[in-house]
């Protein structure tokens, strides 16, 4: 790491005050290599994942260089998500603020009204999903031919996404006379095509290994079978209390379902997919972000860009499709030099999926086995609150509740005596029969365990 920023470029004090405001002392790696370039005009194709710092090593020349006095988008930074766009507009906006600078976010899914504002009032900076983008530019209301500086940010992301139609189409209303700087986690034939398109002579910096800190993420798989998943993850909550974590699935439905079971299993859990509003979606990632929620399941879509920082955990529920999409997955933890677990569940159908991942991206992952029996003098689980949910699922269903309720809020215990033994693992993984609320209403209620009962082995 460089000493100071200052050493950096030539950094006005009003950016170096903005820098100083986000409490960041000292470059990470990658802005340690970016900032500089940047400032001398190079184009350039940094191979970086989030949580290096990255959107700093772009933002801090980005904000510099562009000039307060001109009421016009001078820069433009394309993203993958709606969410990245707020966070990295967020920063921009904090190391520009001394200087006068402003930073616009162009996003899909939430009035044109603010927007349309922000660009009538010529904000210096555009942050923009490249289909938004596009849109102003076909109404009229944007216009780039006073940027002189472009950032594609996550550029294999937006590919995956099918932003390259938009991202065509972008490029030719920009000025011929331009910087360009395009950074990519993974740096697939196509994100070089992206490169090549987009970006003259372009400098490629690539961070070692240690530079990308992957070395603070330890990366686990637990193998299991698909139907004892839920009663894993609630395993694995229960032994290593992450503060918190997100857990990933592969489809919508997988992550209706794993945020369903693990609420009736007493967890603080909430979920994010596409099918959600935008609203929805930011509301659950600010719970998350200030501690009011534990555990948020998401797609990889609804969580691209997100960051959480100091999010402990991160769990694979299903194998991903592609290996970027792990690394994508994984990288939301162990990020700004905190150590983060990234752990895959892994059933037998998949192990072969998972260890080519794990051979294409080259990352060590050991195998994890999870005791049978959870100790018996596990401390409660604070997170865990009785909610009417979990009660009326603990009485309808199976001993997996009883037995996650129980062992994480003993003092708050709604436990009855176990009267089966080891199949409560996967009857998590069942689900809760339609019009259940309705038959509950008119089961006899089972009889609740005094306080004072011993805790027992679970799950
Ligand atoms: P990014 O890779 O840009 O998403 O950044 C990941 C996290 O690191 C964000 O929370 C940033 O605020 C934080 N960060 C970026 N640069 C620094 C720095 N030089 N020192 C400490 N934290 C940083």
């Amino acid at each position: 790491m460089a000493a100071e920023f200052a050493d950096l470029g030539d950094l006005p004090k009003d950016v170096l005050d903005g820098i100083q405001s986000l409490g960041w002392t000292r470059p990470t790696a990658v802005q340690e290599q970016v900032i500089g370039r940047l400032l001398a005009s190079k184009d350039l194709i940094v191979q970086a994942q989030t949580g290096s710092g990255k959107t700093g090593a772009f933002g801090i020349p980005v904000v510099t260089l562009v000039d307060p006095a001109l009421h016009a988008p001078q820069a433009l930074v394309l993203v993958p998500t709606r969410e990245l766009a707020s966070q990295v507009c967020n920063e921009l906006a904090q190391l520009g603020k001394n200087r006068g600078v402003r930073a616009l976010p162009i996003y899909g899914g939430v009035a044109y009204g603010p927007q349309t504002e922000g660009l009538s009032r010529g904000d210096q900076i555009v942050v923009g999903t490249p289909g938004r983008v596009q849109d102003h530019l076909d109404s009229g209301k944007l216009k780039l031919d006073q940027t002189r500086i472009v950032i594609l940010d996550e550029a294999d992301e937006m590919l995956s996404q099918g932003f390259w139609p938009d991202i065509q189409k972008i490029q030719r209303s920009l000025p011929a006379k331009r910087q360009a700087c395009l950074f990519s986690a993974t740096m697939a034939e196509r994100v070089r095509s992206l490169a090549r398109a987009f970006l003259r002579e372009p400098e490629m910096i690539s961070l070692s290994e240690e530079d990308l800190s992957p070395q603070l993420i330890e990366h686990q798989f637990i193998q299991c079978r698909q139907n004892d998943k839920v009663a894993t993850l609630a395993k694995l909550f229960l032994l290593d209390r992450p503060e918190s974590a997100i857990i990933f699935c592969n489809t919508k439905a997988d992550v209706h379902f794993v945020a369903t079971r693990l609420k009736q299993l007493g967890f603080n859990a909430s979920e994010i997919s596409g099918d959600l509003s935008q609203a929805a979606r930011e509301k659950a990632l600010h719970q998350l972000r200030a501690g009011k929620l534990q555990f948020l399941v998401a797609t990889d879509v609804a969580a691209r860009g997100i960051d959480i920082s100091g999010l402990p955990m991160v769990v694979s529920y299903a194998t991903p499709d592609s290996p970027e999409v792990y690394v994508h997955r994984t990288g939301r933890t162990g990020r700004a030099g905190n150590k983060g677990v990234a752990v895959s569940l892994v059933s037998g159908l998949d192990i072969g999926n998972f260890r080519y991942m794990q051979n294409v991206n080259g990352i060590k992952v050991s195998e994890r086995k999870l005791p049978k029996d959870l100790p018996a003098d596990l401390p409660p689980f604070p997170s865990i609150a009785a909610t009417e949910e979990s009660e009326e699922w603990l009485d309808a269903e199976g001993d997996a509740a009883d037995a996650a309720a129980t062992r994480t809020s003993p003092q708050k215990s709604k436990r009855r005596p176990r009267k089966r033994g080891a199949q409560h693992a996967s009857s998590a993984e069942h689900p809760k029969p339609a019009g259940h609320a309705q038959s509950e209403s008119r089961r006899p209620r089972r009889r609740r365990a005094s306080r004072s009962e011993p805790s027992r082995p679970l799950l």
